[in-house]
């Protein structure tokens, strides 16, 4: 089933591209279940791309409540190859202002309790993650950015924490003194099952506050976070038209092979239901 190639998971915030034309909506089911809601195929001025709001649309799901796997696996499985991903985050530094943007090339896994990984059960695998979002992506974003003429801070390290609750004001500080510049609670797993799925994976963020750190600002609440997410949706949405113009078919980085040599289970030894599980995301190597 190929409906597009270019994936968008909205975050808080955007559950919808507002003029984007609607071509079909689908209702899949993967190994993993159900993903957070029908993916959207969609025409966004003149570019096809399947549009899946993280949260589901009414923001139903918290963090970790979202079935990571699911949405990744629903995404490949209409024939995804990139995703562009657009989050919410909360700054971590003085010079990351609220509505600016952040495009971090690191991720520091502070979550609990969350599935993943498509691997185990009888198949066992490592993929390599060092550098945890596609640097080709990323640099369509970035170049996207400057045509605009946005402010979007690079060379960022993002925090992934648990969540539903905002930070305590020491762990704030905490991840301050480790040189991170922005926190939310959804890019791991997300990353990194986009990564195992061999999909192109980078993620927007839009800073909405200042965390609890900022002793002369307000600590973070809700209605700020939405606030500011509403203030930047039109930017979040000229952004993301510019990126798909940019975004090429041809997938010149090595994402589209990051499970290739993955696997370390003997063959004669590996779970043939996991096998089944996993074809249909990586049929090259799974039958
Ligand atoms: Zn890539």
């Amino acid at each position: 089933m190929h409906k597009a190639t270019i994936g968008v998971i909205g975050g808080s915030g955007l559950y919808e591209i507002e003029g984007a034309k609607t071509i079909e909506e689908i209702k899949v089911t993967t190994p993993w279940g159900r993903p957070s809601d029908a993916i959207v195929i969609a025409d966004i001025e003149g570019h096809r791309a399947a549009f899946l709001p993280r949260h589901g649309r009414g923001h139903v799901f918290l963090p970790h409540e979202v079935n990571y796997r699911a949405n990744i696996a629903a995404l490949k499985m209409i024939g995804v190859e990139q995703v562009v991903a657009f989050s919410a985050v909360g700054s971590l530094k003085e010079k990351i202002r609220p509505l600016d943007f952040v495009l971090p090339d690191q991720v520091i896994d502070r979550t609990k309790a969350r599935e993943s990984t498509f691997f185990g059960g009888g198949v066992a695998a490592h993929i390599t993650y060092g550098d945890p979002f596609c640097l080709r992506v990323q640099g369509v974003i970035k170049s996207a950015a400057d045509e605009m003429g946005l402010t979007m801070h690079t060379g960022e390290t993002l925090i992934c924490m648990e969540g539903p609750a905002f930070s305590t004001r020491a762990e704030s500080n905490l991840y301050r003194s480790w040189g991170a510049g922005a926190i939310n609670m959804s890019t791991v797993p997300e990353a990194k099952l986009a990564r195992e799925a061999e999909l192109c994976y980078a993620v927007v963020c839009m800073s909405t506050d200042y965390d609890c750190w900022h002793d002369e600002v307000e600590h973070v609440t809700i209605d700020m976070v939405i606030k500011n997410l509403a203030v930047n949706s039109d930017n979040a949405k000229r952004l993301l038209k510019l990126i798909l113009d940019r975004l090429g078919r041809e997938r010149e980085c090595e994402c589209g092979e990051a499970s290739r040599y993955a696997v370390i289970t003997a063959e004669q030894k590996r779970n043939k239901k996991q096998m089944k599980k996993l074809k249909s995301i990586l049929p090259k190597y799974f039958s």
